[in-house]
């Protein structure tokens, strides 16, 4: 290991980050962590802080899991790597399959397809979806619809459903056809409906009026988060899942549910598809998967959608597919993580404590005017959105924004900025007090406005 005038010296001069200014970075050099126990993090200037962000919305199970930490280190020993192309296998990989199936009995889910992140599993099941309705006999259905404000990760396919300008105006033309209902987001829409039942009425109106558009005929999928994180967390009514998947099953459309995020516990439910009494036709994971200890995801499929590739003949081949898919150390790291889950009963923890940072996040939004928005409460995630102006609700620059996470941070808590929101995602193994020291730490945060 280097020291730490090299660390520092070298901050940001060689390395480009996801989502940040390569230039900026160099000015500002990011916060450099070098070590982690529990919910905290500890940074090379001495500082230990609760990690509110959970990772990346992926350490589910905190920093210190021994189990998943030595089912790795024996594993990278016994096989470091295998392929799961065709022909081969590996035992930890069939485990793994079998894990994960039991995980997902009740939501309906049959097969897996291993990947090596969220956006791989997104643009497998993109890929799946059209190859499905192909082998259905119906070559036309390509195109996809999504929500706007939704995050499907950063490949191509995932992108063009992304409902975020952010991600795409950079990389435009996108895939075409891809088409964005509005967001379940209250707090601003075109409609300004603030009451999230009357809200979801107006989406699924939407999906109806982009059926009829387009022609059904013509829609390989529909997919969403069944809570939109990273677009700030929001939180849709309980109507609107299940009101758009029985749509999409009246009109032969592919239902994707996206559990990157929701998937594991985070909702307070094992998958963000139960806590709405959906049954998807296709679900993405990763993340707390491993818990983020290495980096794995998926793309499940239903028993319908596994017959029909499997009843296909030659067509029914899956020509799709990573080096990393199925990897012997992420698959063990499954196996026990998934077991770890289950042992911990983590979903049990999430409502409790998400309880408790939502109400809390509330208590500073009567204190500070410059909250404008908190979302939350079912399970453990949170947004607060910061305005300058309640009345005209013009978003927190974003100058202020840093400042309120520097003073945050120093507080003791780390969060994350998403634009002008606060996003967090605990570790959901967190405790009670910690919870408190997130919130003690945000008003820290919030009084330098
Ligand atoms: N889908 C959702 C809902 C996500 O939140 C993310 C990542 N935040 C992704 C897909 C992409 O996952 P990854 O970053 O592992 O590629």
């Amino acid at each position: 290991m280097k020291d730490d005038n090299f660390l520092r010296e070298n901050n940001a001069r060689h390395l480009w980050h996801p989502m940040g200014h390569p230039g900026a970075l160099q000015e500002n050099p990011p916060t450099i962590f070098t070590g982690a126990e529990g919910v905290y993090l500890h940074d090379i200037d001495g500082h230990k802080v609760v990690d509110a962000v959970g990772g990346l919305w992926c350490v589910n199970l905190g920093y210190t899991n021994d189990a998943l930490k030595a089912t790795i280190a024996e594993r990278v020993h016994t096989l470091p790597y295998c392929s799961n192309f065709g022909g081969s296998t590996n035992d930890a990989a069939i485990e793994a399959s079998f894990a994960v199936r039991e995980f997902f009995a009740e939501d309906g889910m049959a097969r897996v397809f291993f990947t090596s992140g969220g956006s791989d599993a997104v643009d497998t099941a993109l890929r799946l979806a059209r190859q499905y309705h192909r082998l259905r006999g119906e070559p036309g259905r390509t195109k996809f619809l999504s929500l706007k404000k939704g995050y499907h990760g950063t490949h191509w396919g995932g992108a063009s459903v992304n409902g975020n300008n952010r991600f795409r105006i950079n990389y435009e033309p996108l895939l075409p056809g891809c088409h964005h209902l509005p967001a379940p987001y209250t707090y601003r829409n075109p409609f300004n409906e603030t009451d999230p039942e009357k809200l979801a009425d107006g989406i699924v109106a939407a999906m109806a009026d982009e059926i009829a558009f387009h022609g059904a005929g013509s829609i390989a999928a529909f997919i969403m988060e069944p809570i939109l994180g990273a677009g700030g967390v929001l939180v849709p009514h309980d109507s609107l899942m299940p009101r758009l998947r029985d749509m999409c099953a009246d009109h032969g459309i592919l239902f994707i549910a996206d559990e990157v995020i929701c998937g594991f516990g985070r909702t307070g439910a094992w998958t963000g598809s139960r806590k709405f009494g959906v049954k998807p036709d296709m679900m993405t994971v990763a993340k707390g998967i491993t818990s983020a200890y290495f980096p794995v995801g998926g793309c499940l499929v239903s028993d319908e959608v596994a017959e029909v590739f499997e009843t296909s003949g030659a067509d029914g081949a899956i020509f799709t597919g990573y080096t990393y898919s199925a990897h012997p150390v992420g698959a063990a790291a499954v196996v026990t993580c998934l077991s770890e889950t289950l042992r911990l009963e983590t979903k049990s923890n999430a409502g409790p404590r998400g309880a408790q940072l939502y109400e809390g996040a509330l208590k500073l939004a009567e204190k500070y005017d410059c909250v404008g928005d908190v979302r939350g409460g079912v399970g453990l995630m949170c947004g607060i959105e910061l305005v300058k102006d309640r009345a005209t609700k013009e978003p927190m620059d974003m100058d202020t924004m840093n400042r309120v996470h520097r003073a945050t941070y120093e507080a003791g808590t780390n969060v994350r900025l998403g634009a002008n929101n606060i996003l967090m995602s605990p570790p959901l193994v967190i405790s009670e007090t910690e919870v408190q020291t997130i919130l003690d730490s945000l008003d820290a945060g919030l009084a330098v406005v």
